[in-house]
């Protein structure tokens, strides 16, 4: 049985009086799910300090190299010391505006893990995509991409977050029966490697999760949670979707 897990990606936006906000509905969380809380670099200390222990701290990126003469790059071990367990990578609007590609998001995959981080991978086809029938081929080849660079083994301690590009930010979710179809394309790829590594890897689904779409998402048998953008800016609606977890 997968715990299920819900993250908050913040991306860049927030404050510290957010994070007061986000702490103190958090503390009367009771499910079951894993949460993480991902909020922009500077606010990851003080998150891991604000947050109850039982709440995960991620970040939204980190450098592909170790450490050195790299300006405005943050290194994994960086974000472990300030309390991170969790590391998004490959969010489509790193791949799409910062032109990340598959070879730069399995690089920062391994650099996450060697410094202990869980990676949370993100993959999703753009809409123009989807309607050429290419979805299944996209998602899988990101996904692939990974597993030839870093090994299957490596998604014993991962994530996956199924994020059709057409759903983020746009108030069109992905119907339960598409997300689940394609998770369960993702999980088949994994499974082809390593059944058991695939039954027990965490598939997410994000793309306009809201409180009251949530629990219909999360019940489908290969979405394990989700990764959630807007929602997870308003303390009541982020606690809700975790609740629906
Ligand atoms: P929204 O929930 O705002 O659509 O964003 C999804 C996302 O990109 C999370 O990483």
């Amino acid at each position: 049985k997968r715990k299920p897990l819900v993250a908050g990606n913040w991306k860049m936006n927030g404050s510290q009086a957010l994070l007061g906000e986000i702490a103190g509905a958090l503390v009367s969380y009771q499910g079951e799910a894993e949460v993480v809380v991902c909020p922009p670099f500077p606010y990851l200390a003080a998150a891991r300090a604000a947050l109850s222990a039982g709440v995960h701290v991620g970040a939204q990126n980190l450098s592909d190299q170790p450490e050195g003469a790299f300006t405005g790059e943050v290194a994994g071990a960086m974000l472990a010391e300030a309390g991170c367990g969790y590391v998004i990578i490959g969010h489509s609007e790193r791949r799409a505006l910062y032109g990340e590609d598959d070879a730069l998001v399995a690089a920062k995959f391994a650099r996450a893990q060697e410094a202990g981080l869980v990676p949370v991978l993100c993959v999703g086809e753009t809409l123009e995509e989807r309607e050429a029938g290419n979805t299944e081929a996209v998602v899988c080849g990101q996904l692939m991409a990974v597993i030839e660079a870093v090994g299957i083994d490596a998604f014993a301690s991962a994530v996956v977050a199924y994020e059709p590009v057409w759903a983020i930010g746009t108030g069109k979710t992905a119907s339960p029966e598409q997300a689940q179809e394609v998770h369960a394309t993702l999980r088949q790829t994994l499974a082809e490697k390593s059944p058991e590594i695939a039954s027990s890897t965490r598939l997410l689904y994000g793309g306009s999760v809201k409180a009251d779409n949530a629990a219909l998402l999360f019940s489908q048998s290969d979405i394990d949670g989700g990764l959630i953008g807007g929602a997870s800016l308003t303390a009541d609606s982020f606690l809700a979707i975790c609740q629906a977890a």
